[in-house]
């Protein structure tokens, strides 16, 4: 295959990275299932846990060319993801800040565990540039962001984050699960690592749990060293159907993106509806630094109903929309982050993050937009 930075979002999708069937001309890229290969006679040792079977190898390319960077790693979740790449670069005395608003789980792992590792981390008390400045210390070593954030979609500067970072000898990782690398490429922006829930955009049919980085060979090379010894691969079967589903990521993820954009329009008209928050309405706090970074707006959206309409009820109502957790699937899903992400803050701290009782994230799905609208309208109606 010719250089895979010269092929277009498609064709990578569908192409980069397969494995030729050499021995009965199939179509696409056969399975390798062993856990044994030959030791002797070899380039490579091979073995699942060492991320580097045929179907892994070629998967971890497709991320790549997809990222813009030089190689690529994939995990069993996107937690082992997260964990793996910032316990590479962390360790004893150093110090990481992270963006205020994060992943939940992401929260957890450096609430839960850095301590004992005597990692120090702070976070930012915005997502603005200033207060990731505050934060930067000597011994900080890491800036981890996550743009467009949950559930809010505010979005942090790429460009600014990458600046300050690269002044203060700082690696920059971003989780880019929601922007996905269809609609935000982070390299472009000087950002080092990029992170993936692949469970979401990349698997795309809610029926895959799995992680990946992109980064520089030098990068990966590190992640990897620490990713061997704690463990945290993928079974080459759901290696070989996250390939599948990323064949029509850029078709899903474009599609989801212009629901997006119709749907969060129908409801900023929506008397019912107190407030839209979605980076691709001109309404959006953040919207001119959105268009300067993100090439689409994404499949998310939140927004909040009007005092007296009962969030639980107005989701109960739905009848093709699915109140379920986790997003990015080709079906259209919502939640209550008060029930769901946010449910373990006190009522007060929720508040102060802007996360109200009638605040419903939304992951919109590929149906036809006429559908999912006539569905939300019959549900507030009742
Ligand atoms: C789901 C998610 C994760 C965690 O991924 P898992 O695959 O569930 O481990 C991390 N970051 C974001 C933004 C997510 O949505």
């Amino acid at each position: 295959m010719k250089k895979t930075n010269k092929l277009g979002v498609n064709t990578i999708c569908t192409h980069v990275g397969e494995i030729k069937d050499e021995q009965f001309k199939g179509a696409i890229s056969p399975i390798y299932m062993s856990t044994s290969y030959q030791f002797y006679d070899v380039d490579v040792k091979r073995y699942p846990r060492y991320f580097n079977t045929p179907n892994q190898e070629a998967l971890c390319k497709k991320i790549a060319a997809l990222e813009k960077t030089e190689a690529g790693l994939i995990f069993g979740s996107g937690m082992a993801a997260i964990s793996t790449t910032m316990l590479a670069f962390l360790q004893k005395g150093d110090h990481v800040v992270l963006q205020e608003t994060l992943y939940g789980g992401t929260y957890n792992f450096v609430v839960e565990e850095f301590d004992k590792f005597g990692i120090e981390y702070s976070f930012t008390k915005s997502l603005k540039i200033e207060d990731f400045k505050t934060e930067v210390k000597e011994n900080t070593k890491v800036i981890f962001i996550e743009t467009p954030s949950n559930p809010l979609l505010k979005i942090v500067d790429l460009n600014a984050v990458s600046e300050l970072a690269k002044a203060n000898g700082i690696i920059t990782m971003i989780d880019n699960t929601f922007a996905s690398p269809i609609n935000q490429t982070p390299v472009d922006f000087g950002i080092d690592i990029m992170i993936h829930s692949a469970t979401k955009y990349m698997g795309g049919h809610s029926d895959i749990l799995a992680g990946a980085v992109a980064a520089s060979e030098i990068h990966v090379e590190r992640i990897w060293n620490l990713a061997k010894n704690l463990g945290g691969s993928l079974s080459d079967f759901t290696v070989w159907m996250l390939e599948r589903s990323m064949k029509t990521m850029s078709l899903r993820v474009k599609h989801q993106s212009e629901n997006a954009l119709k749907m969060a329009t129908y409801l900023e008209g929506n008397s019912k509806i107190a407030k839209v928050y979605y980076p691709g309405l001109t309404s959006h706090e953040d919207h001119e630094l959105a268009k300067k970074q993100m090439k689409a707006f994404g499949g998310m959206l939140s927004f909040e109903l009007v005092e007296g309409i009962d969030a639980m009820d107005f989701q109960r109502n739905l009848l093709l929309i699915k109140p379920s957790m986790s997003l990015a699937g080709v079906e259209s899903t919502l939640l209550s982050p008060s029930q769901t992400s946010h449910a373990l803050l006190s009522p007060e701290e929720r508040e102060k993050q802007g996360i109200k009782d009638g605040l419903i994230r939304f992951s919109v799905g590929i149906e036809e937009v006429e559908d999912l609208i006539a569905d939300i309208e019959q549900a507030l109606e009742k």
